[in-house]
């Protein structure tokens, strides 16, 4: 029988067999932030030694996990085909909730994925993984005509060039394409804290650890980059904006054509002032077993 024809029907079978209601969930121990970050770090050590032990990689992992999820970090990484995250990091099924997109930018739909993450999973790292000689910020530096939507996907990055052409004016080719690759990371990581309550108000009471990484594309290794600078004040921006509630507007008077004069209405918006509502407490994170 072919190999994997024969793998299937076995999948099968355990599916269908009382085995599967005996699948395991996993253990409720918790996993830190820091646990989750010295894992992935450990797991790229391994990866980029050529010493890959394919954690959580077989299919009692897949039957494990079929059950529920429980991934114990977030990775926001470039669509790049040389970054794949869960290799990189030496880890398989169920470990790592990615979000991949060229430039690893931060729009509404990698906030919205990431927010669920960490309300619904309780997951306790979030990582922004740029890397080394990437192709949209490369196209972002270069300028030129953009066809199609990848007008659209470099957008986000602009901001990230000029910041490394303002902060290293004699930056050029290589040099400057790595400055932005970094300052791009770090962007993502302040637009996601700034426009959302939710990875803030995480981040703020600890919930998550939010860190910048680059893989370098020649040696397979991940240089971490630690949080942002300035996460503190960023939080404090966010925060005052949760609080700050919205100016009350007034509706312009209707146009009335040809009419006798309507009596005057007060059209005032009454928009009621827009408090967040606070962040659900993420989950204990639960710890998965390892098969390897
Ligand atoms: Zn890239």
């Amino acid at each position: 029988m072919h190999g994997s024809l024969r793998l299937s029907l076995i999948a099968i079978a355990v599916a269908g067999s009382p085995l599967a209601a005996l699948a395991t969930p996993p253990s409720a121990t918790a996993y830190t932030p820091t646990d989750a970050l010295d894992l992935l770090m450990a797991g790229n050590v391994r990866f980029s030694s050529n010493m890959c032990e394919h954690r959580n990689a077989d299919t009692t992992r897949v039957h494990d996990t079929a059950i529920g999820q429980s991934p114990f970090a977030i990775v926001l990484a470039c669509a790049d085909s040389r970054l794949p995250v869960e290799r990189v990091f030496d880890r398989g099924v169920g470990d790592v909730f990615t979000i991949r997109v060229a430039g690893n930018t931060s729009g509404p739909f990698q906030a919205g994925s990431i927010e669920y993450a960490v309300e619904h999973l309780g997951s306790p790292l979030l990582v922004v993984l740029g890397h080394s000689s990437c192709g949209a910020v490369k196209a972002a530096a270069g300028g030129g005509e953009a066809h199609g939507n990848i007008g659209a996907m470099l957008a986000p990055i602009f901001p990230a060039v000029f910041e490394a052409r303002t902060g290293s004016p004699d930056a050029s080719g290589d040099a400057l394409i790595d400055l932005a690759v970094r300052a791009n990371v770090m962007r993502s990581i302040s637009d996601l804290i700034a426009s959302s309550p939710i990875i803030a108000e995480a981040t703020e009471s600890g919930s998550i650890r939010v860190v910048g990484a680059v893989y370098n594309l020649e040696s397979g290794r991940v240089e971490w980059l630690g949080q942002h600078p300035n996460e503190e004040s960023i939080l404090v921006r966010a925060r005052e904006a949760r609080e700050t509630p919205v100016a009350t507007t007034t509706a312009p008077e209707p146009t009335v054509l040809n009419s006798r004069p309507q009596p005057t209405t007060t059209a005032a918006r009454t928009t009621a002032p827009t408090t967040s509502k606070p962040a659900a407490k993420p989950q204990a994170h639960a710890k998965v077993d390892e098969h390897h």
